[in-house]
């Protein structure tokens, strides 16, 4: 089913009762925020509120006791005005059209900040991957990646890894899509094995894009990473190998937590000690530390930096007072609420935005769809070094409108990412 006007919210939005607002509420209110600073044609803002298409399929199971089970799934494509939509798709039992049409958005801006040649995707299976067992898992894949043939493709449309989603389900997508084609199509997904045209450090890239936001944030403040304390919500891909980067570059890891709770060191934690999630799940209280809190009391530790790096919506305006960090770098997608925002805004609070923090997760993708379009492979030393250009020249463009307009660094992410877009946009022109 295509359904453009898919509870995609365009009409009026009434405030959302509390401040847990879907990430489509979030996507819009800071896109017209941040257009009021942009000199763009008020139809192309329209235009960017609403996707392209939500391509919505079900998405048949059957069970290892032998019953059948429907799931639905999503993918949202939001503007491919620069290149093919780009977006991972997440396995979560929330995950519903709304919240993909938002995370898509994000996606696209996140793509214009780093400059690639992409637009914003975004899909997923409302399901709790957790309650399937690894047959049942590839299963729903083959079958999702089948009803999703049509709308995606190495031009047209480049899924990824996300929230419940890894390296094995995305060669699994590609192996059904490919067997369809009749040809191997190592394009059509990024974030593979390496052994299948993935790329080396894609698995680290939102992680090491992370750290090293987190490095030029605390320069651009006038600190030194090397006196710099660090807690980390989430012991994920993005917060495991920021925290261990981190720790390598001589920052002080204080804090890291997972869904159970968090461990406190104010010495500094031995993060290459913790297993990650994917490592062995939900372990990190397991590991000995002089003190343990929870999961949410790491956000307001007194701490330089915090890096939310798990789930979306956990910095509220329930919280956002008691956020004794000056710097927060967002890890993972969408964790700070539009209202929290503004009074991290007000207090001074530095918020290195999600669409510049985790974008190498996006960016390495670029470079393993350059690789598999292009039949080449390249190394590790390669990719790093390039992943660092590329943040460190958004972070210089992103800067430069922090200073010439005095924005936060969210709205200015926006601007670069808007700027673009609407020049695209304006170039190519309506039609018809
Ligand atoms: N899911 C990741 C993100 O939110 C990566 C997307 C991609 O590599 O296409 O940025």
């Amino acid at each position: 089913m295509t359904s453009p006007s898919l509870t995609d919210g365009t009409e009026a939005e009434p405030a959302p009762e509390s401040d847990h607002e879907s990430a489509l509420v979030t996507a819009r209110r800071q896109l017209e925020r941040a257009a009021a600073h942009v000199d763009v044609d008020p139809g192309v803002v329209e235009r960017l509120k609403h996707p392209t298409r939500v391509q919505q399929v079900t998405v048949p199971l059957e069970r290892e006791d032998g019953t059948v089970e429907v799931f639905t799934g999503y993918r949202a494509q939001h503007d491919d005005v620069r290149g093919p939509y780009k977006g991972g798709l997440r396995y979560h039992p929330e995950v519903t059209a709304e919240e993909c049409v938002g995370l898509s958005m994000w996606m696209t801006w996140k793509c214009a900040v780093m400059d690639l040649p992409f637009g914003g995707g975004k899909g997923g299976i409302a399901v709790d991957p957790k309650s399937l067992t690894d047959d049942e898992t590839e299963r729903l894949t083959r079958r999702f990646a089948e009803e999703l043939r049509d709308v995606v493709g190495p031009t047209k449309d480049v899924p990824a890894p996300d929230m419940g989603t890894d390296a094995q389900t995305m060669a699994w997508f590609m192996d059904a899509y490919s067997m369809q084609q009749g040809e191997t199509v190592p394009g059509v997904v990024t974030g593979k094995p390496p052994v299948i045209g993935g790329s080396y450090g894609r698995e680290a890239a939102p992680g090491r894009s992370t750290a090293i936001a987190t490095r030029e944030a605390i320069d651009y403040h006038g600190g030194e990473l090397q006196n710099a304390t660090i807690a980390i919500q989430g012991f994920g891909s993005v917060g495991a190998n920021a925290a261990r980067l981190l720790e390598e570059w001589g920052g002080t890891v204080v804090a890291v937590s997972d869904v159970n709770g968090a461990i406190y060191d104010p010495d500094g934690l031995e993060t290459h000690e913790i297993p990650t999630h994917e490592e062995e799940p939900e372990a990190v209280l397991e590991h000995d530390a002089p003190e343990t809190l929870s999961n949410e009391a790491v956000l307001e530790l007194d701490v330089d930096v915090v890096i939310p790096a798990a789930v979306g919506n956990v910095i509220t305006a329930d919280n956002a007072d008691a956020i004794e960090a000056d710097i927060v770098v967002e890890g993972a997608n969408g964790p700070t609420t539009f209202a929290a925002d503004t009074v991290l805004d007000e207090r001074g609070v530095t918020v290195i935005p999600d669409i510049l923090a985790n974008a190498g997760g996006v960016t390495v993708s670029y470079f393993e769809w350059l690789q598999d379009i292009n039949r080449r492979k390249w190394s590790l030393e390669r990719v790093n070094e390039e992943l660092e250009t590329h943040m460190l020249d958004a972070w210089a463009d992103v800067r430069e409108q922090v200073e010439l307009g005095g924005l936060t660094w969210r709205d200015a992410a926006y601007v670069v990412a808007l700027s673009r877009i609407a020049e695209a946009k304006s170039i190519r022109g309506l039609w018809p």
